[in-house]
């Protein structure tokens, strides 16, 4: 099977384990796709759900490790190959001169990717019908396994700690939305110019476009490298259906944002996550993939996982087939367009694990 197919089939179904306990970093709530862990298989590494109701019927199965830490993974059965987990990062066993466990204020995400959400609270979070249906920002608040408010001392601690003991490469901060009008940009300027004072350490920062787009200097002042400003769902009806408060800001105001932030850093250094199988068709993915890349952004198209406890825990996963038929086209046009995932300096689209999109670039671009 092509890889691009396998990193799509296992990233829809997910994988069962066959030895609970045995997937190394797991990744349960926070913002975002969750509910999965980092899996290299042939050298690459892909995020792929182990703990949502589909992974417990799929039909990978990943294998108790043999005596060498080898695991096998097969599909209906039949062996596939050999994948592993990644192993527990060293700087989780630390905790901050104030008393924080480290792996409550940042997380190892895909191989070389500290993450944090420096905000773990949101205003669209707060009521039932204003929440983004997929999100499960407010879990892993409510099982102790994080902080609410990531100070920029404590960010700094970790991303220093994560990069001379792990060597992790670049780093992901995102936010809830908080009440003001910055949207989040203010906690995440001071966050980045703390880190950035203690490690040099490419940042992806991700949030919602703020009113003010004086906030895109001052972020990248602050040691932003790349902003994320995460669409989710593109077409009204689906925006409205699954992120009732987040869809208030109009489509349009992404854009506008994203025309202003582009001169500050850069063409390619944009990015937006676009969860596909909420709805959207294809065509309408494509076409909004159209504009951005027009304009610089990278659409980083992921497919939507379904995450226990939220509003949409039982809405099925998109096909390996759709995602087949909105990356393959997504990839052509990052190619005519000249965009590039290993171009990008810092951040989701960089890691690439919770899509197959980059392969599909790999592969387009030979
Ligand atoms: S693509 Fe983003 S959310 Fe997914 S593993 Fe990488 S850093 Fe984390």
């Amino acid at each position: 099977m092509a890889t691009e197919h396998l990193i799509n089939e296992l990233q829809s179904f997910g994988i069962r384990l066959a030895a609970p306990g045995s997937a190394g970093v797991t990744r349960r709530g926070g913002a975002g796709p969750s509910d999965h862990v980092p899996v290299t298989i042939d050298g690459m590494t892909v995020m792929a759900p182990v703990h949502n109701a589909p992974a417990f019927e799929s039909p990978y199965l990943a294998e108790k490790p043999n005596a060498q830490g080898r695991t096998r993974l097969s599909r209906d059965g039949v062996t596939i190959g050999d994948i592993s987990f990644t192993a527990r990062p060293r700087f989780y066993d630390r905790v901050t001169a104030d008393g924080v466990p480290y792996s409550h204020i940042a997380t190892l995400h895909g191989r070389d990717v500290l993450a944090t959400t420096v905000l773990q609270t949101c205003i669209r979070y707060q009521s039932r019908v204003k929440t983004c249906q997929f999100c499960s920002i407010g879990h892993s608040l409510a099982a102790g396994r994080t902080v609410e408010r990531k100070t920029p001392s404590q960010l700094a601690e970790v991303a220093k700690a994560a990069v001379e003991l792990d060597g992790v490469r670049h780093m992901v901060m995102t936010t809830g939305t908080p009440p003001g009008p910055d949207r989040g940009a203010a906690i995440l300027a001071e966050s980045a110019r703390a880190v950035k004072a203690a490690v040099d350490l490419p940042i992806e920062a991700q949030c919602e476009p703020p009113d003010d787009d004086a906030w895109f200097v001052r972020m990248k002042d602050a040691g932003v490298d790349s902003l994320g400003m995460h669409l989710e769902a593109v077409s009204p009806a689906v925006r409205a259906r699954v992120m009732p408060g987040k869809a208030q800001v109009p489509i349009e105001r992404y854009f506008s944002a994203f025309e202003a932030a582009a001169p500050i850093f850069g063409r390619g250094q944009l990015s937006t996550f676009i969860l596909a199988g909420l709805g959207d068709s294809a065509a309408e993915i494509l076409d909004i993939c159209e504009r951005l890349t027009s304009i610089g952004v990278y659409p980083f198209v992921v497919p939507f996982v379904p995450i226990s406890g939220t509003p949409l825990e039982s809405h099925p996963a998109p096909t390996p087939d759709f995602m087949h038929a909105v990356l393959e086209p997504l990839a052509a046009m990052l190619a005519k367009t000249g965009l590039q995932s290993n171009e990008i300096k810092a951040g989701c689209g960089k890691c690439g694990a919770c899509s197959a999109l980059s392969t599909y670039e790999r592969k387009t671009g030979k």
